[in-house]
């Protein structure tokens, strides 16, 4: 078992890239200001979810306020783990499936999903990138045991229902926590989401007095864009042939979630890496749409991040067997690489 917070390296917090946090938006500026709320209302949830989930170690321990950090807010593919399917066969048990199912497992993992929280003048700052099929459930299990309240802007990675799907429930932050949520997504993904989620794009053709998320589109190209005064600089991928999805750089962090090949022009992007978080579906091989474990350890060795950690693991990894192999590496070849979890909250320095 490998707990990445008691092995973390201390990241020395640099204020260098923190102008005071204006709420600059590069693209369509709303000059509204949200609420933002403490810590302290969440004590009780936080207080029954350590209880109840007690194999989750660091949950609820609050940071420093001027600290920032990364929260997986989800690891797995679409149809998350365990897959009902394998819990319901009666011919065959799964063995990473029936561990998932177990309360607290690190096996559990839902759409692929983080959140990045850094300090403004009146609070954090909660950037979240993707909302897919299950982030009510993901929000549901991190968000109070997190304290995270406000969500300050959602970034979008491609259009596929594990990175979009939970846009609709959004609705329960727009109506009840702020007035709106800024979502910067790339043209031809909003031109989906005009379909997939016309009502959101068009609130003319909501009924009268009906709740939906109210959500502010700002449409990104693949140049840096500013998000609450982070930079953001996407890492245009092939996501299967033909088809792009972004991954995200900010400060020395970069996240690509699903991906089959890199381009060679996004090489450049990724040079003085300090964590990599890379797509890696299955021990085996690569798919058509992502990359396996090998192919993943082959980019790795590339683009020579100083950490890395996998996301977006199918059930047939192993999350404790693989990464034992993964602390190998370390030995053989100092890399420092292991498969990252629902829930692992990473102090970062931006
Ligand atoms: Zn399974
Ligand atoms: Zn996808």
């Amino acid at each position: 078992m490998v707990s990445f917070l008691g092995t973390l390296r201390p990241t020395p917090f640099s204020m260098a890239s923190f102008a005071p946090c204006r709420r600059q938006i590069s693209l369509h500026s709303s000059p509204l200001s949200l609420p933002r709320t403490g810590f302290f209302p969440f004590k009780r949830i936080l207080q029954a979810c350590l209880q109840s989930n007690a194999a989750i170690g660091d949950v609820g321990v609050q940071l420093p306020a001027h600290q920032s950090e990364i929260i997986f807010v989800g690891t797995g593919t679409s149809e998350g783990i365990p897959r009902v399917s394998c819990l319901t066969n009666p011919s065959k048990k799964c063995p990473v499936c029936t561990k998932a199912a177990e309360p607290g497992n690190r096996n559990k993992r839902l759409n692929t999903s983080m959140l990045i929280r850094y300090p403004g003048p009146s609070g954090r700052c909660n950037v979240l990138i993707d909302a897919g099929k299950f982030f009510y459930h993901s929000a549901l299990r991190w968000f109070p045991a997190y304290g995270i309240r406000t969500l300050d802007a959602v970034i979008i990675t491609h259009s596929h229902a594990d990175a979009i799907g939970g846009l609709d429930d959004l609705r329960d932050w727009t109506n009840n926590v702020q007035s709106h949520i800024p979502i910067y997504v790339a043209k031809r993904d909003f031109e989906v989401m005009k379909k997939t989620h016309y009502y959101l794009v068009d609130t003319s053709v909501i009924i009268p007095g009906a709740a939906v998320s109210e959500l502010q589109f700002n449409v990104i190209n693949e140049e840096p864009f500013v998000v609450h005064d982070l930079k953001i600089t996407p890492l245009p991928v092939w996501h299967g042939p033909n088809y792009r999805s972004l991954g995200f750089r900010f400060g020395n962090i970069c996240y690509i979630s699903d991906v089959s090949e890199i381009p060679e022009e996004t090489y450049p992007l990724l040079k003085d890496c300090d964590i990599l978080i890379m797509d890696a579906l299955r021990p085996d091989r690569s798919s058509t749409t992502h990359f396996g474990l090998p192919r993943a350890l082959e980019e790795v060795r590339k683009i020579r991040p100083k950490r890395t950690l996998f996301t977006g693991m199918m059930h047939l990894m192993d999350h404790e067997k693989v990464n034992e192999g993964l602390m190998k590496l370390m030995e053989t070849e100092g890399l420092d690489v292991q498969l990252s979890y629902d829930g692992l909250r990473v102090p970062v320095t931006l």
